[in-house]
């Protein structure tokens, strides 16, 4: 895939991966998207010229998040620091 320029890349990501980045045609199948970290990835073949790539996916943002109703997190609240930071009266 080293072949593959840069400029192609790019058309190729801001197109969404809607084709085949070796031979521009449409027959393209992908595969199953698998995921590890912050990175998820997923193997394209093309059934005109038999290239094969992955796609990467990073991770870019959070949505539909659901918060707990019935056990809020509540802020652990540390014993009071101003007694056990020394009394500077009693210099
Ligand atoms: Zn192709």
């Amino acid at each position: 895939m080293s072949q593959i320029s840069r400029k192609k890349r790019k058309e190729y990501i801001k197109a969404g991966g809607s084709f085949c980045i070796n031979c521009g045609g449409g027959n393209i199948s992908a595969g199953k998207i698998e995921s590890e970290g912050r990175e998820a990835w997923q193997v394209v073949q093309c059934y005109d010229c038999g290239g094969e790539w992955n796609d990467v996916f990073r991770l870019i943002g959070v949505d539909d998040i659901i918060l707990p109703e019935d056990d809020p997190m509540i802020p652990v609240v540390f014993g009071n620091k101003e007694r056990s930071d020394g009394d500077p009266e009693t210099a």
